[in-house]
């Protein structure tokens, strides 16, 4: 597949080299579709450790050495990886947010005990924000931490968590009350075999992955696991979702640009009319419009990404690249289907598994709408 964005000067050499090795490791190991059949878990498990042992997931997270994540090198990944497997895009990602507050905010004891784990791929992570009243909505927060000697006391629930069920550890985020809304609010790293920390049940999902609801019951955690500033939890999260949500829109940039790959091939085998699918004037302008989306999205990832690696706020930019991306990309693949015809439509088929895997990426890390107020609201300041 042609990657000419990959000239564009927001890229440094390493960032180009990075791309091409992962493209080539992708064609060599991964494949696209996973079913509601398949054993999600252990693909989940086994891609992790795949993505660790062949180095990848040393991008997730940051150096040992204090060097920052780099945002450019994360949404190169997730948007290669998303072209060849939606699940092994999930696994780096889960990766890289579940444990993005560590690499963030994290204390030197924090970084030490579970970045490496995170890096080599044995520790999976989980990053639990949404509740079953609070979504959009973070500030509706109920979750509590109470602080209790030494440590703190976590009672509530947690809900649509990604790796919920298989994750080594947690960052979860719990209402501490030092002042109302969201400013009350701290992060905590718990790991899974924490006593009073269950699995309240596990949720399947339209492109499957794993998933689970939490339930806190007088969890203890230690003061030692809170991450960043009690109160400023609110502020871990969104500075998390600074960097990730850029990705999530690098992400959709990667089914786009899959989705445009089996439209071209499909446009130009397919016979019809005596002519190929390709021939027909409307074919060309749907093809256009896709490619249009693909290349406008692929310009404002890479944007926002670049800015946050000078160091710049992204708020904006970031809101702009995930609403374009991953709104772009459904529309990018649900032309793609139509091309194909029946075929679009039938199990097993890419452009069918892309069609599942790009709706949630509307809707998580801030839905649409969400994107829209943040963007309306920074254009107004
Ligand atoms: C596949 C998947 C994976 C996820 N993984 C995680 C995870 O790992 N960790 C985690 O914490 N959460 C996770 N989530 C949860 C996700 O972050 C929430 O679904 C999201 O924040 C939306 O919250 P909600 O589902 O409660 O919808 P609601 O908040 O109830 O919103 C419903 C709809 O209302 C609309 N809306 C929202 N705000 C506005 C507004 N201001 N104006 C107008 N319309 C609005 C939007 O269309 C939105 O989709 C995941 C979700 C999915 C689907």
């Amino acid at each position: 597949m042609q990657l000419a964005h990959l000239e564009w000067p927001f890229f440094e050499e390493r960032h180009r080299a990075l791309a091409a090795g992962l493209d080539a490791w992708c064609s060599a190991t991964l494949s696209r579709v996973h079913g509601h059949d398949d054993d999600v878990d252990a693909a989940c498990v086994a891609l992790v450790q795949a993505l660790g042992r062949a180095g990848w997931l040393q991008h997730a997270i940051a150096g040992a050495d204090g060097q920052a994540i780099d945002t450019r090198a994360i949404c190169l990944l997730r948007e290669t990886l998303a072209r060849y497997s939606g699940l092994a895009d999930f696994a780096f990602a889960m990766q890289g947010l579940g444990s993005g507050p560590i690499s963030l905010d994290g204390t030197a004891a924090q970084r030490e005990r579970y970045l490496p784990r995170v890096a080599r791929g044995e520790a999976l992570a989980a990053f639990a924000l949404s509740e079953p009243d609070a979504g959009s909505d973070v500030a509706a927060m109920q979750c509590s931490a109470t602080l209790d000697g030494d440590s703190y006391v976590l009672n509530g629930e947690k809900t649509w968590i990604s790796n919920g069920g298989i994750a080594d550890f947690y960052i979860v985020f719990a209402r501490t009350g030092e002042a109302p809304g969201s400013r009350g609010i701290s992060a905590f790293i718990v790991d899974a075999d924490t006593p009073g920390l269950e699995i309240a049940g596990r949720i399947a999902v339209i492109a499957p992955h794993p998933m689970a609801s939490l339930r806190f019951t007088d969890c203890r955690v230690p003061a030692s696991q809170v991450v960043g500033i009690p109160g400023q939890g609110f502020k871990v999260a969104m500075r998390t979702l600074d960097v990730f949500r850029t990705s999530v829109a690098a992400a959709a940039l990667g089914f786009a640009r899959r989705a445009m790959h089996e439209a071209l091939k499909q446009a130009k085998g397919r016979r019809m009319f005596g002519a190929t699918l390709a021939e027909l004037p409307l074919t060309q302008a749907k093809l256009a419009d896709m490619a249009c989306t693909v290349d406008s999205s692929a310009l404002l990832v890479y944007r926002s990404a670049w800015k946050r690696d000078q160091n710049q706020n992204v708020t904006r930019e970031a809101a702009m690249a995930k609403l374009m991306a991953t709104e772009g990309a459904q529309r990018v693949i649900d032309s793609a289907v139509q091309l194909h015809g029946a075929r679009g439509v039938r199990v097993g088929e890419t452009v069918e598994s892309l069609y599942r895997e790009i709706r949630a990426l509307r809707i998580y890390e801030g839905a649409s709408e969400v994107q829209q107020l943040i963007i309306g609201r920074e254009l107004l300041k």
